[in-house]
């Protein structure tokens, strides 16, 4: 048993054992929020993590907390609020969803064959590859 302060409200309380972060009074809030978001769960299983905040009142912030922690199955939660960097749909990783992704790779190829210099200079090509990065960085909003 240790005095600790409360990870939430900062109050000094006794923990019983070291994985306690949490005084009683946060504790049983949190637990009372979390049951929240798994009886929400429960009746809607393809809520997003926007919607889950909005009908529970628990911060995004707390979700992602529980998905780590594996107290949340991640599967559960259809998305983590990431959106595609290009087209602002849904995504459940990565920065861009797949019909983008493939846009963009489709893009650099069509610019890397546009800007290949018929003649073979190597001073010219050198200037297009920089370019041509140039763009793609754009593209990907660098
Ligand atoms: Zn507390
Ligand atoms: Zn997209």
């Amino acid at each position: 048993m240790a005095l600790r302060n409360c990870a939430r409200c900062g109050k000094l309380f006794t923990a019983v054992s070291s994985s306690m972060k949490l005084c009683v009074d946060c504790d049983r809030e949190d637990q009372e929020q979390f049951n929240k978001v798994k009886e929400y769960l429960k009746e809607h299983s393809t809520a997003t993590v926007i919607e889950i905040t909005k009908a529970t009142g628990v911060e995004r912030k707390q979700i992602f907390e529980w998905v780590k922690s594996g107290q949340l199955d991640i599967a559960s939660v259809v998305d983590l609020g990431l959106s595609c960097e290009s087209c602002g749909k849904p995504i459940k990783s990565g920065r861009f969803c797949i019909e983008c992704a493939a846009r963009i790779e489709s893009d650099a190829r069509k610019i890397l064959s546009e800007s290949k210099p018929k003649s073979r200079d190597a001073k010219k090509e050198e200037k297009a590859g920089f370019h041509m990065a140039d763009a793609i960085r754009r593209r990907r909003g660098y």
